[in-house]
């Protein structure tokens, strides 16, 4: 609770000075537009190196995340809205320190920033649903796959779904 809305010294001003307090009724339809979560929202339901990644745009120390050797076959979630981004079929060892993959699942999944910051020209990849942080598409390195790209993605930012193995008879 905020200790400017319901203070001890009340509300005096009801009704005098007209001038409507805008910025509530402005903020809580931002909120209510798409599937959006607010700031605070995210904060609670993320874990800080989650937050930090995903809604801050931050990069996790290459080898310390949980998927860039796995070769586990599945589907790559979005860590924060569950929407499936990548499948193990696109991915491939690029000895990055980061998983690697050349595709995404579907294009219109993610979304892209061209992105300046840090004194290089890189282009960001979002969650197409719920535009949170993932990582950067790189081209032309090089890497012998069908595309020549590789998403670096951070593997905070994804949930591996491991493919269910059918039941031999
Ligand atoms: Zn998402």
């Amino acid at each position: 609770m905020s200790i400017f809305g319901n203070s001890i010294f009340g509300n005096k001003a009801t009704g005098i000075a007209g001038g409507a307090p805008a910025s509530d009724a402005s903020e809580a339809e931002q909120q209510n537009s798409g599937d959006q979560k607010s700031d605070a929202q995210w904060r609670e339901e993320l874990t800080p190196e989650e937050y930090h990644v995903l809604r801050q745009a931050g990069t996790e120390r290459p080898y310390t995340g949980e998927y860039w050797d796995t070769h586990t076959e599945g589907v790559y979630q979005c860590r924060a809205c569950g929407a499936e981004l990548f499948t193990s079929t696109e991915k491939f060892d690029s000895h990055c320190g980061w998983p690697s993959f050349w595709a995404p699942l579907a294009e219109g999944n993610v979304r892209y920033i061209h992105d300046r910051t840090l004194g290089m020209d890189r282009i960001e990849v979002r969650c197409a649903s719920c535009d949170s942080h993932l990582g950067h598409v790189f081209e032309g390195e090089g890497y012998g796959t069908p595309t020549d790209q590789r998403y670096c993605i951070n593997s905070v930012s994804l949930r591996l779904v491991a493919k269910e193995t059918p039941s031999q008879p």
